[in-house]
């Protein structure tokens, strides 16, 4: 049987399906791409409303991931970098805080920020260089422990804890109380230390629109949902019943596969929105965080606008809310828009438009970087990727995706069980 003839299907068009389809293809296999929405890009997407650039949630990809550096062509994105730093407003007004070995400018706003002693600043730089020092294998070697149990002993100070490591890790993890894995953590530092946090200038989504460019082989089944899958056999939620040599589920497999069902994980959300103001807001390249408790955003961050780059972009404003709350979109309008003329100084114009994504994370313990490619195999012709199966992130789905194509690989490539059932595919 020729290679390209082998029925591979993939289910879900997210990051780590579009990267398990480049794998299949690069080794001569034509595979299918499931996919339920309209598109790919799974929670990678973006969408441009009054000319404005909005991801569906504040998410970035950090340009030291080393399977982005693999996959992406980072020139074709046009990246937009942030500073190393962040903006950090409280009720006693605003202070920059960053990392003044990589960029001068914030050399002084850090050195005079009342957010954090000096022994914290220090030791924010004694972090960075331990973890530049040390592998990712290590990392994920280390016992875990939770994020703010981790920073204690590292022995920062409370008021550093709470108003930075919080409300930035918070905003990352998508938890306000640092309870995520030190593994994450360590590895996301590690991270932000070794290259930029950036976002496409069209949006997060030219990430999977660049991927799937890439394909030449792979096709792809829109608007299509599957409802279960068993051994070598797909079932979509119209009825229809499609044979697969191989599947990979490149999704939260729970939902598809009957004997997973009592394991199910468990996810954490956020709320995302988007105004126009009337000001300016002038730190576009800083991630601003609200470091009180009582706030309901965690971060704002400057949006990009098609119109014109310059003066519009700097008046689209992205918030993000963490914290779980009972508020009508009316009541959260007003919340967010009172917080963000208190709190930055911003005055709204309007609302553009509100992301509420409730499986935005999986919430996982034991995390883990890499898998195996026989590891990624959960029966003879099931393959398991997606972020769940490692950490959550883009890196992540991207590894798990490619993991899991090699595992398919090596499967048919040392002539197992294949041939035996080929004829039912004819
Ligand atoms: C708000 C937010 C912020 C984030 N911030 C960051 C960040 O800053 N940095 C970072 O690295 N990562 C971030 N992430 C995480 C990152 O986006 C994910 O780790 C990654 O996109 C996961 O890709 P995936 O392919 O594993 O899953 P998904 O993107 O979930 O893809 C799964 C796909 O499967 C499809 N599907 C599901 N069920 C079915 C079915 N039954 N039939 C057919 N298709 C199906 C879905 O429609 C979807 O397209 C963030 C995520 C969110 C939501």
């Amino acid at each position: 049987m020729n290679k390209s003839e082998y029925k591979i299907h993939i289910i879900g068009g997210g990051i780590s399906g579009l990267i398990a389809a480049q794998v299949l293809e690069n080794s001569g296999y034509h595979p299918v791409i499931i996919e339920a929405t309209d598109r790919v890009g799974g929670r990678v997407k973006t969408d441009i409303v009054e000319d404005c650039v909005l991801d569906h949630g504040f998410q970035v990809l950090l340009t030291a991931y080393p399977a982005a550096k693999r996959y992406l062509d980072y020139d074709a994105l046009t990246l937009q970098h942030f500073l190393p730093g962040a903006q950090i407003f409280t009720d006693k007004g605003s202070t920059l805080l960053g990392d003044p070995l990589r960029s001068i400018k914030l050399l002084l706003p850090t050195l005079f920020s009342n957010v954090g002693s000096i022994a914290d600043k220090w030791k924010v730089l004694r972090l960075n260089r331990l973890l530049k020092k040390t592998e990712i294998s290590e990392i994920f070697e280390e016992k875990e422990e939770t994020t703010l149990s981790f920073l204690k002993k590292f022995g920062f100070s409370e008021t550093m804890i709470n108003h930075f490591f919080k409300p930035f890790f918070g905003g990352i993890f998508l938890e306000a109380n640092l309870q995520t894995s030190s593994r994450m953590f360590k590895f996301v530092y590690k991270m932000f230390g070794e290259g930029n946090a950036a976002i496409p200038k069209k949006g997060i989504e030219q990430i999977p629109i660049q991927l799937k460019a890439n394909l030449k082989f792979t096709s792809f089944k829109y608007h299509t949902r599957v409802k279960y899958i068993e051994e070598q056999k797909i079932v979509l939620e119209n009825g229809e019943d499609i044979k697969s040599h191989f599947t990979i589920v490149a999704t939260d497999p729970n939902v598809l596969i009957p004997n997973l069902r009592n394991q199910e994980i468990t996810w954490k959300s956020c709320d995302t929105l988007y105004f126009k103001t009337k000001g300016e807001y002038r730190n576009t390249s800083l991630i601003g965080l609200i470091a009180q408790d009582s706030t309901l955003i965690n971060n704002i961050c400057s949006a990009t606008s098609l119109e014109d780059d310059a003066k519009t972009s700097k008046k689209v404003v992205s918030v993000t809310v963490v914290k779980d709350h009972q508020l009508d979109l009316e009541e959260l309008i007003q919340q967010v828009s009172a917080e963000l003329e208190r709190y930055c100084n911003i005055q709204v114009d309007h609302f553009i438009k509100r992301y509420e994504i409730r499986k935005a994370l999986p919430d996982l313990s034991n995390i883990q970087y890499e898998m195996l490619p026989s590891e990624t195999q959960l029966s003879s012709s099931i393959f398991l990727a997606g972020d769940q199966q490692l950490n959550a992130s883009l890196n992540a789905a991207m590894i798990s995706g490619e993991r899991a194509a090699l595992g398919v690989i090596n499967t048919l490539e040392k002539g197992l069980i294949v041939e035996e059932f080929t004829s039912e595919f004819n």
